[in-house]
């Protein structure tokens, strides 16, 4: 028998018990899930980051970390971490979020505000321009900034997107690098940041890198919030350097009700909804992971802590 921890806040073992429990029937494991189980009788952890463990010191024969989150900044430098940690990468999340970076990045390319919000008895006829006409910048080609390019070349969009390390995807022009940071930048009407934070990443939008930019571009935060530094944006803003910035992710959350993003005209707030792991999806990764440790393999999606991410 092997003892699962489940360590998330409570609301969410009601919606993770059963799935998680169906995973492991269906892959063959003999697991007893609970969320008490004493730490040294716990062979591995299913993990969020604002859940009640902190120490991993008292969990000495558990075998691995396997996060519900996609982002681990807050856990990748815990030092008392010493199994190996998996990261969530889960189909409903990366669904989830290609819906959502489409339809902010439609709204923007068709300028839908101008219809809905215009409802004035004016017959005022406009044509936008086609999406290949458009261009998308996507900084971070991980799991979920390759789905959402992918998704926007099938629209039509010509996509071009920047990562760590060089990459070759089908229909996304790939860049990497610095020179291929300031690229990405000086040729994207709509910029969608799905970066890791990391100290590498922290401000990777600046006053220097949105002046890059061209004039009047709309860029797109569902990464996280210290990829941008906000003051800078809100000075693009003002300027109109920047036409528009929806963003769904804030150095502090929620968002305080006194931040000027809240009240400024061109700042789209969404409160970290862009996509959320979906217990079904994230159950099976779950029992697939520990079938592959409990069979010698290497964990899927494993956090590479020199990296960060
Ligand atoms: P991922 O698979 O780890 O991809 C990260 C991408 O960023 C990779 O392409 C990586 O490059 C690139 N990168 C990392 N450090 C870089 C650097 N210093 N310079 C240039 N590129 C760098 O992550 P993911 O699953 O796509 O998720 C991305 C982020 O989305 C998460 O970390 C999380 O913060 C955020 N997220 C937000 C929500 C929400 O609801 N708002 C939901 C889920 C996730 P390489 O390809 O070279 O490694």
């Amino acid at each position: 028998m092997i003892n699962v921890l489940f360590s998330a806040l409570p609301a969410r073992w009601p919606d993770y018990a059963e799935p998680l429990r169906a995973a492991f029937a269906a892959h063959g494991i003999d697991a007893n899930l609970s969320c008490d189980h004493p730490p040294e009788e716990v062979d591995y952890i299913v993990f969020a980051p604002n859940g009640p463990i902190t120490d991993f010191t008292p969990f000495t024969r558990c075998k691995a970390v396997l996060g519900l989150w996609a982002g681990v900044e807050t856990v990748v430098d815990n030092e008392t971490l010493t199994q190996p940690l998996a990261r969530m990468v889960d189909s409903g999340l990366r669904d989830g979020m290609v819906q959502w970076v489409a339809g902010h990045v439609l709204r923007h390319h068709l300028g839908l505000d101008i219809d809905i919000l215009g409802q004035d008895g004016t017959w005022t006829v406009r044509t936008p321009p086609l999406a290949r006409d458009r261009r998308v910048g996507i900084l971070g080609l991980g799991a979920l900034g390759t789905a959402c390019g992918q998704a926007l070349a099938g629209l039509d969009f010509p996509v071009m997107g920047w990562s760590r390390r060089p990459k070759k995807i089908e229909n996304i022009t790939c860049y990497s690098g610095e020179a291929g940071l300031r690229k990405t930048l000086e040729n994207s009407d709509i910029l969608v940041l799905l970066l890791p934070q990391t100290p590498e990443t922290e401000n990777t939008l600046n006053a220097d890198t949105l002046a890059l930019m061209p004039r009047g571009a709309v860029v797109i935060n569902p990464g996280r919030g210290p990829l941008i530094d906000d003051d800078a944006l809100l000075e693009a803003l003002e300027s109109g350097q920047i036409g528009h910035a929806t963003l769904d992710v804030f150095r502090i959350e929620p968002l305080p009700e006194d931040h000027p993003f809240w009240a400024h005209p061109n700042v789209t707030v969404t409160p970290h909804i862009a996509s959320a792991t979906r217990p079904e999806t994230a159950s099976t990764l779950i029992a697939e992971n520990i079938q592959r440790v409990e069979n010698g393999q290497s964990l899927l999606n494993q956090v590479d802590r020199a990296a960060g991410y």
